[in-house]
């Protein structure tokens, strides 16, 4: 059966072109990159070369890019780097992070890691759409906050966050600003410089790279505090052996990004209206989660009263269409999602959810099947619900 991909916020096909560029780096130039001889030399050359990609795409300076082991631990380096840097902060009155209560758990939990061990963190709500709100992050800030950590777009709802007005409030008081771009990267234009970001995260897996590989911008003169310590490779910052037909994948992958970009965002946005237009014409008591206009442009989110989301997930499956409820982390743990509870629908709504996110490589009949299949699904779910009432 050939499969109707749309879950591609939780990972990406790997792009033919990037693994062509990443295959000789397994056989013929599998030097390691500190090694002083000529392969080694191929192996460092390979990971500037990405390393210059990765910061076109962001406007950096390409000596600004660390190379991780994906988003989560681009998260993790950005949070406590910062946060070990500044442990004297820790037990005062003021909040020393602030955040948002709808990060994916990469930020979260690390946030919440940071709490246990004495670090005040405080976790900003967000309004019905998933924007948070700026008037609290201005009341939040002490002279004991050192990091404002705010995605740029969400992961389950795609709402993306005014990142332009962060990064000026965190300049103005003298604050390092962090944001999860992992989903932004490829789908939102990233100047780091504009809009004022000292620090941000990406992964490969979500913009047709390899999986296992991401990286963290990190601007000069910011001081980490290394998470992984060993050899001090990429500054000091990550150490372990660079991944170098990943990162050749990483860099290969943004290169494509950039080069598409017009064409592919304008592409998925055209899908995703049509989608969007086409599942709440065509089911009645459906709603979109999210803000309507700033929204990724790949990301429709939807709710169905009386459903239960993993419910439509296997009928979907069994009509051939890959979709999610929410993130591919949280869907497994059958708890309602924090970002749904965080935009005000009480469990039963937020049960009834359903995220679909497209890629460059869906077309129009994808979506004109699913605009016909889903409300066939979604009416036989409901003639078995108890709660159903139409009408
Ligand atoms: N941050 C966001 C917003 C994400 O959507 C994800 C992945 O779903 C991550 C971080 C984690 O990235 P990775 O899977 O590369 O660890």
């Amino acid at each position: 059966m050939k499969w109707i991909y749309l879950d591609h916020a939780a990972t990406t096909p790997v792009d033919r072109g990037v693994v062509e560029e990443m295959l000789p780096y397994f056989t013929d130039y599998y030097g390691n990159s500190s090694s002083l001889h000529s392969l080694g030399e191929e192996a460092y050359n390979a990971l500037e070369k990405a390393r210059e990609r990765v910061a076109d795409i962001l406007n950096s300076k390409s000596e600004s890019i660390v190379f991780t082991g994906g988003g989560t631990e681009a998260d993790n380096l950005a949070i406590k780097g910062i946060a070990y840097r500044n442990k004297e902060k820790r037990g005062s009155n003021g909040y020393n992070i602030i955040t948002t209560s709808i990060e994916h758990p990469a930020v979260l939990e690390t946030c919440r890691y940071l709490e246990r061990q004495g670090f005040r963190v405080k976790y900003l709500p967000v309004d019905e759409y998933g924007l948070v709100k700026l008037n609290e992050l201005e009341k939040s800030i002490s002279k004991d906050t050192f990091l404002i950590t705010i995605m740029f777009a969400n992961n389950e709802i795609g709402t993306i966050e005014p990142i332009e007005e962060i990064g000026k409030i965190a300049e103005e008081n003298n604050i390092v600003f962090h944001t999860d771009a992992v989903q932004a990267v490829g789908k939102v234009a990233i100047d780091v410089k504009k809009l004022n970001i000292d620090m941000l995260s990406i992964s490969a897996h979500k913009i047709y790279g390899p999986k296992g590989v991401g990286a963290l911008f990190v601007r000069d003169g910011i001081k980490l505090e290394p998470v992984i310590h060993g050899g001090g490779h990429e500054r000091g910052l990550r150490s372990g052996t660079e991944n170098v037909p990943g990162v050749v994948g990483l860099g290969k992958a943004c290169e494509l990004s950039k080069n598409r970009f017009q064409k592919d965002t304008q592409y998925m946005k055209d899908l995703r209206d049509k989608l969007i237009k086409g599942v709440l014409n065509g089911i009645e008591k459906s709603f979109l989660n999210g803000h309507p206009q700033q929204r990724l442009v790949n990301n429709a989110h939807f709710r169905f009263t009386a459903i239960e989301g993993e419910s439509l997930l296997m009928g979907l499956d069994e009509k051939g269409i890959a979709a999610s409820t929410g993130s591919a982390c949280s869907s497994k743990k059958l708890q309602p999602s924090h970002v749904l509870l965080a935009i005000g629908l009480d469990p039963v709504e937020a049960h009834g959810s359903l995220r679909l996110t497209l890629g460059r490589e869906n077309t129009e009949e994808e979506i004109d099947y699913v605009i016909e299949v889903l409300p066939e699904v979604v009416d036989r779910l409901r003639k078995i619900s108890p709660l159903w009432k139409s009408g």
